[in-house]
C-alpha cells in the first residue's frame, strides 16, 4: 500500500470522528497522531456508497496500525447501509472481512510486528471481562457495551467505529489475527467472517466423519460452509435455490447438490441430515428445512434476514429437532479457522473488485449473482 501516513501535520484538532466528504486530503497525521485516510462511506441509509476521508485514531499503547490489502463484501454490510436491522450510524464505512499488513505498533505491543500479515473480523472489542470474554467468545459478549462491531458501532472513546472499506485501520493488538502464509490475503479476506461464521456452527455441531450436513443457500457463506464441512470430513449437500450453481457446488466440495426449488428435494431428501445451516439472507420456509433433519438433528440458522423467523410447532416435536443460531465466533476459534483453512489450502473464492464497483456489487449479491465473494482491492480505495 503506498498511501501510508505522511509526516504532514494537519492543523487540526483532536477529533477522530469521520467526516465525509471532508476536505482534509487522506494521507495526513494530525498533531494528536490521528491521521486521514481514504475510505467508501454510505453517507445515509441506503445510499450509494461515495469515496470520502476519515479519521483514526492515534496510535494508542496497545494498538496498531494496519494496511489494509482486501476488503470483502459481506451480506451483512448490505443489512446495515440498508438499516434492514435497524437504525444505523452514518457515514457508515462497511466491511469487516479484513485482510492487511501491521504498518505500525503501538509503544506497549506484544504480539505484533511491522510486516506481520493480520486480519480483522466482525469486532474490534469486547469488554474482557465477562464470562463469555474469558472464555474466548468474545463475539458473545455479555459486557458493557458488548462486542464492539469493525463498523456500525461505538467504541471505548465513544466515536462511532469504521470499517474495512479503507486504506487503513486502527486496532487493539488483542482483536486482530494472524494469516497464516499459506493462505492469500485476498482469498483469506472473507475467511473473517463468512470463514468463521460456518466454522463455528460446523464444529460446535460436530460436522465430521459419518454426519450428513445440508448447507442451504451458496452465495458468500454457504461456499465457505460446503468447503469447511467437506474438509471435516462430513457428507455433504448443497440445497441451492435452483440448479445454476450445480458445478460449482460439487466442485467446491458438496457431494450432493439439490434445487430448492424442486419440490421432490423435500420429499426425497426428508429424514436425511444430522445438520443444516442455512445461510440465506432472506426469509426462508424453515418448517420445511425441519423436514429434511433426521431424529434429534439440528437446523442452525445463521443468515439474517430481516423479519422474524416462524416454524410450526410441529415439524420441530416430530423427532425431537433443535433450531438454533450461530454468530462469527470469538477469537480463538477465528485463529482456529485460519489454521484450519491454512492446513487444508482452503481460501475464499473471490472476484476481485476496484473499489469504484462496490456498488455495482452490491446489486449483484443482492440478485444472488456472486461467485462466491466480492473483495475489494484497498489500493483502489
Ligand atoms: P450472499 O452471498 O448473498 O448469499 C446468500 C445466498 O442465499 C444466495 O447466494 C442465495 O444462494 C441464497 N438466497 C438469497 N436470496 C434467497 C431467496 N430469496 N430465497 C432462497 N435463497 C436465497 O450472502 P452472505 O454474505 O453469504 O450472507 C448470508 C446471510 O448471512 C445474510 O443475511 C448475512 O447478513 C448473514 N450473516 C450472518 C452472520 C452470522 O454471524 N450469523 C455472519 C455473516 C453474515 P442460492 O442462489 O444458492 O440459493
Ligand atoms: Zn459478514
Amino acid at each position: 500500500m503506498t498511501n501510508t501516513t505522511t509526516t504532514t501535520v494537519a492543523t487540526s484538532t483532536t477529533s477522530t470522528t469521520a467526516a465525509a466528504g471532508a476536505t482534509a486530503a487522506a494521507g495526513t497525521t494530525s498533531t494528536t497522531g490521528a491521521r486521514t485516510v481514504a475510505a467508501y462511506a454510505a453517507p445515509a441509509p441506503k445510499a450509494p456508497l461515495e469515496k470520502t476521508v476519515i479519521t483514526r485514531r492515534a496510535l494508542g499503547e496497545h494498538d496498531i496500525l494496519i494496511d489494509v490489502r482486501y476488503a470483502g463484501i459481506c451480506h451483512s454490510d448490505i443489512h446495515q447501509v440498508g438499516e434492514d436491522w435497524g437504525d444505523g450510524i452514518f457515514p457508515m464505512v462497511p466491511g469487516h472481512e479484513i485482510a492487511g499488513v501491521v504498518a505500525e505498533t503501538g509503544p506497549g505491543v506484544t504480539r505484533w510486528a511491522v510486516g506481520d500479515r493480520v486480519g480483522v473480523g466482525c469486532f474490534v472489542d469486547s469488554c474482557r471481562e465477562c464470562d463469555n470474554c474469558r472464555a474466548g467468545l468474545q463475539n458473545y459478549c455479555t459486557g458493557t457495551p458488548g462486542a464492539v462491531f469493525t463498523y456500525n458501532g461505538v467504541g471505548r472513546d465513544g466515536e462511532p467505529t469504521y470499517g474495512g472499506y479503507s486504506a487503513q485501520l486502527v486496532v487493539d493488538e488483542g482483536y486482530a489475527l494472524r494469516i497464516p502464509d499459506e493462505l492469500e490475503l485476498d482469498v483469506a479476506a472473507p475467511l473473517l467472517c463468512a470463514g468463521i461464521t460456518l466454522y463455528s456452527p460446523l464444529t460446535h455441531w460436530g460436522a465430521g466423519p459419518g454426519k450428513k450436513v445440508a448447507i442451504v443457500g451458496l452465495g458468500g457463506l454457504g461456499h465457505m460452509g460446503v468447503k469447511i464441512a467437506r474438509a471435516k470430513g462430513a457428507e455433504v449437500t448443497v440445497l441451492s435455490q435452483s440448479l445454476r450453481k450445480r458445478e460449482d457446488g460439487l466442485r467446491l466440495g458438496g457431494h450432493h447438490y439439490r434445487a430448492t426449488s424442486d419440490p421432490a428435494t423435500f420429499t426425497e431428501l426428508a429424514g436425511t441430515f444430522d445438520l443444516i445451516v442455512n445461510t440465506v439472507s432472506a426469509d426462508l420456509d424453515l418448517s420445511a428445512y425441519l423436514g429434511l433433519l433426521k431424529t434429534d438433528g439440528t437446523l442452525v440458522q445463521v443468515g439474517a434476514p430481516e423479519k422474524p423467523v416462524s416454524v410450526n410447532a410441529h415439524a420441530l416435536l416430530t423427532g425431537r429437532k433443535s433450531l438454533a443460531g450461530s454468530m462469527i465466533g470469538g477469537l480463538p476459534e477465528t485463529q482456529e479457522m485460519l489454521d484450519f483453512c491454512a492446513a487444508h489450502g482452503i481460501g475464499a473464492e473471490i472476484e476481485l473488485i476496484s473499489a469504484d464497483r462496490i456498488n455495482e456489487a452490491y446489486e449483484r449479491v443482492l440478485a444472488s449473482d456472486v461467485r462466491y465473494r466480492f473483495v475489494i482491492d484497498a489500493s483502489t480505495i
